[in-house]
C-alpha cells in the first residue's frame, strides 16, 4: 500500500517525498481533494498533509473518513489544528521545517500504529478508548509514584514538590504554612530487639495514627526511613503545636501491638511555621524544622520543640557573661542527664510490669509533693527525681525477676538487693555528671536509727535525698499492689509510718509526709486519723517537730 502525500503543488510535495523515498517504498503524491477521495482506502497506511492541504480539507470535507487512517500534518502554526483532527488519536503533527531524520522517525512510528491497528483489528476511533485507558493508568501510576510503598503516605519526592508549591503560594498570598518533622525515638534498638518486620509494623501503625490526627488538607509524608513529616497549609504555629502534641500523646499512650509483640514507643517532633520564623526559602524552612527536631532529641526525646524556642536559647547563649554561660552549661548538662535517664527508662520499660509502673508513678508523685512541702530549690528536687529514676530503671534492668517475685525473698536474693546500692553507684560512676545523684543512690537503704545498709549511717548523717527517697518509696510500696502482696489499708499505712519514725524514717519527714497525705488526700482515710497520728508524732519527737 502507498503512503499518500498531499500538498499544494507537486513541487512542494516532492520536497517531502525526497526525504522519505530512500526508506519508504510506494509514495503517492496528491494535490486535489478529488485525488485524495479516490486514493484513500481503509488500508492506506499513512496520509501526510501540508498546511495548505489542511485548509483545503477543513473547507471541503467533514474529516470523518480520516479517522481510519493515521495522519501526519506538517504545520507552520500549531494553533491551526482543527478540533476534528485533534480528536483523531492517530494524527500527529510536526513543524514543517523539521529535519528529514525526525520526519522519517515520525512516519515510521505512525506506520507502526497502523500495523498494530490492523493486527488487533481496531479502528483509530477505538484508539480514543485505548488512549483514555492509558491516561487512567497513567494517573494511577502517577498517584503510585507519589506514595510510599510501605505506609501509603506521600513520599519524599511528592513532599519536595508540594513543599515548593505551598511555600511560595503561602508567601505570595500572605498565608501561614507549618511543618512538623517526626522521628521515632531509639528505633534502631526496637529493630534490633524485635526485628525489622515488627519495625515495619510500627512504621505502618504510626502512619495510621498520623492520618487519624491530622486534617484532610494536611499533607502527611514519609520523609525518609523512620522520619515522617506533615505540612499544614494555612495553619499557625500554635495550632500546629497543639495537633503535634495530640499526635505525640497518641503515640506514647497506646501500645503498638501486632498480636505478637506489644511495646510502647515515643516520638520526637520538630516544628516550624512560616510566620513565626520567616525562613528565606523552602530549603531553610525544612532546615529550621530539622534543627528543632535535633533540639527535641538532645533535650531528652519524647517532646515537641518549635524552632523559635531553640532560637531563644541560642540568642541567650550569645550574651557573654560568666553567669549566663554557667546557666547555659547547667541547662546543657541537665539535658544530657535527662537524655541518659530517658535511654535507661526506655530500655527498662519492656521489663516493667503494670504494678511496678503504678508504684514508680506514685514514688515520683510523693517525691514532688514532699519536696514542695519542704520548699527545696528546683536543682535539689531535680537531683532527687533523677536519682529515683536511675534507681527504678537500673533495678528493673538488673533484678526484674526479684522485684516481680510472688513469694518472699530468700537469703541470696536479699543479699543481692543489699549489694544493689554499690552496683548503682558503680554504674552511675560511668557518668561524672551523676555525682550528686550518687550520694542519694548509695544511701537510700540507710535507716534513721543506724541499722540500715551499706554504711550504718544514722540521723542527719544520711543525705536528705536518701531520707526522702526512703520514705516516699515505702509510702508508694505500701499504697500499691505489689507482686508479693496487696496494697495496705490506709490506716495501716499511717500506723507503719508512725511506727517507723525515728527507726527507719526521719521523724521530721514522717510529719511532713502526714501533711502532704492530708493536703492532697493521698489516702482514702478520715483526716482525723492522720491528725491524731501527727499529734502522737509530735508528742514523741517534741524537739524535731515543734
Ligand atoms: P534516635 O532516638 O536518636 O532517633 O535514635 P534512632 O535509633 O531512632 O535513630 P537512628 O537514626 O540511629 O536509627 C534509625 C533506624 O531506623 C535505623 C534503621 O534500621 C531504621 N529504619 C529505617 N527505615 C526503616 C524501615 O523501612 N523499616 C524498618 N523496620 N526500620 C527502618
Ligand atoms: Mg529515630
Amino acid at each position: 500500500m502507498e503512503i499518500l502525500v498531499a500538498g499544494k503543488s507537486i513541487q512542494d510535495i516532492s520536497a517531502i517525498s525526497r526525504h522519505l523515498t530512500p526508506v519508504f517504498a510506494g509514495i503517492c503524491e496528491i494535490t486535489t481533494i478529488e485525488a485524495l477521495r479516490s486514493n484513500l482506502q481503509s488500508s492506506t497506511p499513512l496520509l501526510i498533509i501540508d498546511s495548505y492541504f489542511l485548509d483545503l480539507l477543513s473547507t471541503h470535507l467533514d474529516f470523518g473518513f480520516l479517522l481510519e487512517t493515521p495522519c501526519l500534518a506538517l504545520l507552520e502554526d500549531d494553533n491551526a489544528i482543527p478540533d476534528i483532527l485533534k480528536k483523531n488519536p492517530a494524527i500527529d503533527f510536526l513543524p514543517s521545517g523539521s529535519s528529514p531524520a525526525i520526519l522519517r522517525q515520525k512516519v515510521q512510528f505512525l506506520l507502526w500504529i497502523k500495523t498494530v491497528l490492523n493486527e488487533k483489528n481496531i479502528s483509530a476511533i477505538k484508539l480514543i478508548d485505548i488512549e483514555q485507558s492509558v491516561k487512567d493508568n497513567m494517573s494511577m501510576l502517577d498517584a503510585l509514584s507519589t506514595r510510599d510503598g510501605l505506609t501509603g503516605l506521600f513520599n519524599r519526592r511528592h513532599f519536595n514538590q508540594t513543599l515548593r508549591e505551598l511555600f511560595y503560594s503561602a508567601v505570595q498570598q500572605g498565608k501561614d504554612l507549618s511543618l512538623l518533622l517526626i522521628d521515632i525515638d531509639y528505633f534502631s534498638q526496637i529493630n534490633k530487639l524485635h526485628g525489622h518486620d515488627y519495625g515495619d509494623f510500627i512504621l505502618n501503625e504510626l502512619a495510621a495514627r498520623i492520618t487519624s490526627v491530622f486534617r484532610p488538607g494536611d499533607i502527611s509524608c514519609r520523609f525518609g526511613g523512620e522520619d515522617f513529616c506533615v505540612l499544614l497549609p494555612d495553619t499557625d504555629l500554635e495550632t500546629t503545636k497543639k495537633l503535634g502534641e495530640i499526635f505525640r500523646t497518641k503515640c506514647n499512650k497506646k501500645t503498638f501491638d501486632n498480636g505478637q509483640i506489644a511495646i510502647d514507643i515515643t516520638v520526637s517532633i520538630g516544628c516550624i511555621s512560616l510566620f513565626s520564623s520567616s525562613p528565606k526559602d523552602h530549603d531553610e524552612f525544612v532546615t529550621m524544622a530539622e534543627m528543632a527536631l535535633f533540639s527535641a532529641k538532645s533535650e531528652g526525646r519524647n517532646r515537641l520543640i518549635d524552632y523559635q524556642s531553640t532560637l531563644e536559647i541560642r540568642q541567650y547563649a550569645r550574651k557573654r557573661n560568666f553567669l549566663t554561660l554557667k546557666n547555659n552549661l547547667n541547662k546543657l548538662l541537665n539535658k544530657t542527664k535527662i537524655s541518659t535517664i530517658s535511654s535507661l527508662q526506655l530500655l527498662a520499660r519492656d521489663l516493667t510490669c503494670q504494678d511496678d509502673k503504678e508504684h514508680n508513678n506514685n514514688i515520683n508523685l510523693y517525691m514532688q509533693l514532699l519536696c514542695a512541702n519542704l520548699h527545696l530549690p528546683d536543682s535539689v528536687i531535680a537531683t532527687f527525681t533523677n536519682a529515683i529514676s536511675l534507681h527504678t530503671s537500673i533495678r528493673c534492668l538488673l533484678h526484674s525477676e526479684i522485684i516481680s517475685k510472688q513469694e518472699s525473698l530468700n537469703n541470696t536474693e536479699r543479699s543481692i538487693l543489699k549489694e544493689f546500692p554499690y552496683r548503682l553507684t558503680e554504674l552511675t560512676e560511668l557518668f561524672d555528671y551523676f555525682a550528686k545523684e550518687r550520694t542519694v543512690l548509695l544511701s537510700y537503704g540507710e535507716k534513721y536509727d543506724g541499722t540500715g545498709y551499706p554504711d550504718g549511717l544514722r540521723g542527719n548523717e544520711i543525705p536528705l535525698g536518701a531520707r526522702v527517697f526512703n520514705i516516699v518509696d515505702s509510702l508508694a510500696a505500701m499504697n500499691a499492689d505489689r507482686p508479693y502482696r496487696k496494697k495496705l489499708q490506709p490506716q495501716k499505712i499511717i500506723e507503719e509510718l508512725l511506727e517507723g519514725a525515728g527507726k527507719q524514717f526521719d521523724p521530721f519527714l514522717v510529719g511532713r509526709t502526714f501533711e502532704i497525705i492530708l493536703k492532697n488526700k493521698l489516702l482514702d482515710i478520715e483526716p482525723k486519723v492522720v491528725q491524731v497520728a501527727l499529734h502522737n508524732l509530735q508528742k514523741h519527737f517534741p524537739d524535731i517537730l515543734s
